[in-house]
């Protein structure tokens, strides 16, 4: 499957990362990691560090999927308000899914200091809008359930709203815990930190087709042929994990996203920050480092990648449509636009960790509009599950919850 087509912007800018390097011989490793994107390389990250002998492994050229069509939003906010994933999961662990995910953009924060890796990490804040009169009443119970765990969060009226972000609506949440960074470059830049500092094994053009349990660990098989030796398997292999699930976890959605030409920075809204709204499907908007805006949204449901792409033209004039009702007096002239495939689950978190009764094949499957900062959850409680740390997050983010 395509995980995304049309011109990524992050690819362009960064150039790719032309690793050719595909297992040639029978490998054996105490962890196998199917997947180089963000949740692979953050976990190749996190293991490294503890000192775990750990191989990356992608049936593609490195960090080529999702990772690199991503908008790279840091966000605390989960698409499930947490006013109603309280009603999904319970209170306490909707505010724990809410707290984790908080700390999960200081700790990718602190990965990138201490790594110096530089994915153009940048703390900006975030306004949550809200679409319409529902959504403000909607909003005003977000309000109340974040402050109550005190959560940060500000409430601006319309006039505020107006005075301070130059927006017409009729009001929007915002809080200044927010970031944004180009994913690629942070994908890639954790995978070469740690082929030069902790001599990791990095594959790409190796599809893993097929696996066996055996005593004390797992037998994969490459397309070419090649067989893989390890203790423990984590599969990072974003939407396409579903091979290795006994059973469907997450619904499919295409998702568009367009970058403007540069403008000078003092056309660009205040602050600079995230905005995104309460209307589904929703819109959002940042800006990159160079001065150019990208803006995304108007998922629709999966099909195949066929329709996907074919609806690429008529969703840029929407999103262009909708840009321009929000900031009408900015210069937006589109200079790239791309597709992907994305993903949500019922309940809004990801699925982290085992199979029930499989002990030794971890899963990292971040799906949602916070699939990075539920990598960065994800790479952490892998880890801790390897080390024998108890961690009360596995609970929140397991298949059992
Ligand atoms: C347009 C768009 C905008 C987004 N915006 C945001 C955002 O603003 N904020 C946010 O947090 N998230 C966002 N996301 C989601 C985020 O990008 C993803 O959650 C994240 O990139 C997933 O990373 P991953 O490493 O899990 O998956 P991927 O990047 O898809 O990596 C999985 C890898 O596994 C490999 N693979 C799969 N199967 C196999 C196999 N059998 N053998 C070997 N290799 C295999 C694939 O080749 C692939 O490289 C967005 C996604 C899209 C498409």
């Amino acid at each position: 499957m395509d995980l995304h087509s049309g011109l990524a912007y992050w690819i362009v800018k960064n150039e790719l990362y032309d690793y050719f390097h595909p297992l040639k011989t029978d490998f054996s490793v105490d962890v196998a990691i199917i997947g180089s994107g963000i949740t692979g390389a953050l976990i190749a990250h996190e293991l490294c560090s503890a000192g775990i002998a750990c191989a990356v492994f992608d049936k593609r050229t490195i960090a080529t999927g999702s990772t690199a069509a991503s908008t790279s939003q840091l966000q605390y906010e989960i698409d499930v308000p947490l006013s109603e994933m309280v009603g999904k999961v319970g209170e306490s662990a909707a505010v724990m899914a809410y707290q984790a995910s908080l700390q999960s953009i200081r700790d990718l924060e602190s990965v990138f200091k201490e790594t110096g890796v530089r994915p153009d990490f940048k703390r900006v804040s975030s306004i949550y809008l809200a679409s319409d009169k529902r959504g403000l009443n909607m909003l005003e119970r977000e309000y109340d359930i974040r402050r109550k765990h005190g959560l940060p969060v500000g409430f601006l009226d319309a006039g505020t709203l107006f005075s301070t972000h130059h927006i017409e609506g009729p009001g929007a949440l915002k809080n200044r815990e927010a970031a944004q960074m180009d994913c690629y470059k942070a994908a890639t830049g954790l995978l070469k930190h740690h082929i030069k500092k902790s001599g990791l094994s990095l594959f790409s053009h190796t599809e893993i087709v097929e696996y066996k349990e055996r005593r004390g660990g797992y037998a994969l098989l490459t397309g070419d042929g090649m067989t893989i030796r390890c203790k423990y398997v984590v599969v990072a292999a974003g939407f396409e994990a579903g091979k290795f699930l006994p059973r469907r976890v997450m619904n499919l959605i295409s998702t568009y996203a367009l970058v403007s030409q540069p403008v000078e920075p003092s056309q660009l809204w205040p602050e600079r920050c995230l905005i995104w709204e309460t209307a589904q499907p929703y819109f959002y908007m940042r800006t990159t480092l160079d001065n150019r805006m990208m803006i995304g949204g108007e998922d629709v449901e999966f099909r195949n990648p066929e329709r996907r792409d074919r609806l690429l033209r008529w969703k840029i004039r929407r999103l262009e449509k909708k840009f321009k009702g929000i900031y009408p007096e900015i210069p937006f002239v589109v200079d790239m636009a791309w597709c992907g495939t994305f993903s949500s689950t019922d309940d809004g978190l990801p699925y982290i960790g085992p199979w029930p009764g499989r002990k030794r094949m971890f899963f990292a499957l971040g799906y949602g509009g916070n699939g990075i900062t539920f990598s960065m959850i994800a790479a952490q409680l892998i880890k801790n599950k390897l080390k024998g740390i108890k961690d009360e997050r596995e609970n929140v983010f397991g298949f059992e919850r």
